[in-house]
């Protein structure tokens, strides 16, 4: 059985010595690709790095992540467009998105903050306008905000994942009708996320993609525990069980999606 985790984060296991190790069990455990998501300046060359290293294997994407962007955003956009062109090649542009959860309390730095990751937001949808480039978009509570930008950029919506899905069918159907897709993390596994299951039924599986964001969110039966790209398959497993469809085919089908998707070689 073959998977691919279609977004993690290895930075965080190359900044403590184990990519290495992270990859190897992987690999045993049957993912067979990994691509692993920029967030930041200072993670997209260890991401190309990784990826130098394990051709076939590892691929990566760079953008500006919604909580990365600080002061220096138009710094860090205006190294994107040469970032792009690095070789080995990145399959992507993003994390790029809004994320509401991580705002500071008070309202006016609030609003401030939300606005600077809608002006970066913007910036990359503008760079992605006209190229085939996958769009990797992280949300947290701004699913409705993001259609929006997404819908006014004029970018190609087959273009366009919602990755780590949380939110219910009502918030994902404006994404589907447009052609995009949403991907789904050990979320899916935990006992309150009936809403994110329900999602995940919704999704068509011709579109259906699994990851594990890793370190985060490790999936039952490790929840709790830090989370690597191995475990994508109690994803994978689980799912199965919830859509009646054998793991065998499912890993296949998510397999080979997620390698369209990203355009994997
Ligand atoms: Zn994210
Ligand atoms: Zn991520």
């Amino acid at each position: 059985m073959y998977l691919v985790d279609s977004h993690t984060h290895l930075v965080s296991f190359a900044r403590r010595g184990n990519a290495g190790d992270a990859i190897m069990r992987a690999v045993e455990a049957g993912v067979e690709r990994m691509v692993t998501v920029g967030t930041e300046p200072d993670d997209w060359s260890i991401n190309r790095d990784l990826a130098a290293s394990h051709p076939g294997v590892i691929d990566y994407t760079v953008g500006l992540h919604p909580t990365s962007v600080d002061d220096q955003w138009e710094a860090a956009l205006a190294a994107l467009p040469e970032a792009l062109d690095w070789e080995p090649r990145p399959v992507g542009l993003g994390e790029m998105g809004l994320d509401r959860f991580h705002l500071p309390g008070d309202p006016d730095e609030a609003a401030r903050i939300f606005a600077r990751q809608e002006n970066a937001f913007r910036a990359q949808l503008d760079l992605a306008r006209g190229t085939a480039w996958p769009l990797v978009i992280h949300s947290r509570g701004a699913v409705e905000a993001c259609v929006e930008m997404i819908d006014e950029s004029g970018v190609d919506w087959t273009q366009v994942v919602f990755h780590c899905f949380s939110d219910g069918p009502e918030l994902l159907a404006p994404i589907l009708e447009r052609g995009g897709r949403a991907s789904f993390t050990g979320i899916v596994t935990y006992k309150n996320a009936e809403k994110v299951r329900e999602s995940l039924k919704r999704q068509p599986l011709d579109r259906l993609m699994f990851e594990t964001d890793a370190p985060y969110l490790a999936p039952v039966p490790k929840r709790g525990k830090p989370n690597e790209p191995a475990y994508v398959r109690y994803i994978a497993e689980f799912c199965a069980e919830i859509l009646g469809m054998s793991e065998e085919n499912l890993a296949t089908l998510t397999t080979k999606n997620a390698k369209a998707f990203y355009d994997l070689k």
